[in-house]
């Protein structure tokens, strides 16, 4: 699904992001896994001319379509200040790099969820923290983190400075436990909303949620453009000023003034044009998104384990995740009929080769174990037509009876 990315090493059959021409190209028949190609038919005419226009004034680098997002965008989450960057991992590192997390800071992850919530982190110099996750939301357990955050404070020398909280598969964290427990210890909330964003909690769109909220534009992501592209949104003047400089190279009062050490991070403008047209149609496809996961759920409910969303949670179902014993017999059945099928996330992250040694603490992350023998994500998109809904459901009941 999210193509290279998420699939990176683990995604073999369904591979986006090296082979987005051939997941444009599905034939009529075959169930897409993200159905790309029906959303460029439906806003054609209205990207080929957007992207015309940014070719017409070749403003390519900040062009008048970058602005214009980051206020559209703004509008949508309720915050002050969005600041679109070069993709959803350089979102997240922006925001550590604005709270200047370095080496003997610690961060706190969930230890489910795609390598980049963790990359960002080692990058920083900083220490991971991996912790569990809820057994129902998959999301980060505040009950967890508060475990962890007392034993780094008692058994290290390292300060703890900040937890993402990652919304995972397109449901918002707990971000009222979550945040109850990051104020009693004066930690930084970053929120990876790179599969979220288009959801809300309690009425509050994605991007209020958090401190500093960070999401994707990656091309199977829920609002996705055409090539790498992510937001970083805020209600802190300071830090998004921070931001701002840190994605034009730590930019100061003119271009060659350096003040900090930054980045290239900045959205292209066709990137924003593209975004643009697409935002135009998102609200619908949440509603037709929901309206996939509401027949999966009733059709599948009782046969394998479905997705709770917690009350209050409006996801945005970038991915619907069944779980069930016999996972890996039901992805190779369902290969075999033809229905594609992936798995996010094989493993957890506290046991991938790139998350040893002594900048990563494993705080002991049981469920995300588990969770990553057993859960499956079923083909999922606002374009995914009710007859190939009909036989991805038909195929995981038969795998069972
Ligand atoms: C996709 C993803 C990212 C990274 O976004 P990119 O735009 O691909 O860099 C980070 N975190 C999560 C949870 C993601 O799913």
């Amino acid at each position: 699904m999210w193509s290279t990315e998420i699939g990176s090493a683990a995604l073999t059959e369904v591979n986006y992001v090296t082979d987005v021409p051939s997941a444009v190209a599905a034939p009529e028949d075959t169930i897409p896994f993200i159905d790309l190609r029906a959303q460029y038919e439906r806003l054609k005419p209205a990207i080929d001319q957007a992207i015309a226009r940014v070719l017409e004034h070749g403003k390519y680098i900040m062009g008048p379509e970058v602005a214009e997002l980051e206020e559209q965008l703004a509008e949508r989450a309720q915050v002050d200040h969005v600041i679109t960057c070069s993709s959803g991992t350089d979102a997240l590192l922006l925001a550590l790099m604005a709270w200047e997390i370095g080496p003997g800071d610690a961060v706190f992850i969930p230890s489910f969820t795609f390598t980049a919530t963790a990359e960002v982190v080692a990058l920083t110099g900083a220490t991971t923290v991996f912790c569990d996750v809820d057994e129902r939301t998959f999301n980060l357990s505040p009950t967890a983190l508060e475990r962890a955050i007392e034993t780094m404070l008692s058994d290290s020398t390292l300060t703890p400075k900040a937890v993402i909280a990652v919304d995972l598969f397109g449901q918002p964290a707990d971000y009222p436990s979550i945040r109850e427990i990051t104020d009693r210890y004066h930690l930084k909330l970053l929120g990876d909303a790179a599969q979220s964003f288009g959801g809300s909690q309690h009425g509050r769109p994605v991007g209020s949620l958090a401190d500093v909220t960070a999401t994707s534009f990656f091309p199977a992501k829920p609002l996705g453009c055409y090539g790498d592209g992510g937001a970083v949104f805020t209600d802190d003047p300071d830090i998004a000023a921070v931001i701002r400089s840190l994605r034009v190279h730590g930019q100061g009062s003119n271009k060659y003034d350096t003040v900090r050490v930054g980045l290239t991070a900045r959205l292209d403008s066709l990137q924003a044009a593209i975004l643009l047209q697409k935002l135009t149609v998102f609200d619908e496809e949440i509603v037709a998104r929901q309206a996939v996961a509401e027949r999966y759920s009733r059709e599948l409910g009782g046969i394998v384990d479905v997705p709770v969303v917690a009350a209050d949670n409006q996801s945005v179902w970038a991915q619907y995740t069944i779980a069930t014993d016999q996972r890996d017999q039901l992805s190779s059945y369902l290969r075999d009929r033809d229905v594609p099928s992936a798995v996010y996330y094989p493993s957890p992250l506290h046991r991938q080769g790139a998350y040893q040694g002594p900048r990563f603490v494993d705080a002991g992350a049981i469920i995300a174990e588990r969770h990553s023998q057993r859960v499956l994500s079923l083909p999922m998109g606002p374009y995914l037509t009710d007859s190939h809904q009909g036989r991805v459901i038909d195929e995981v009941r038969r795998h069972f009876y």
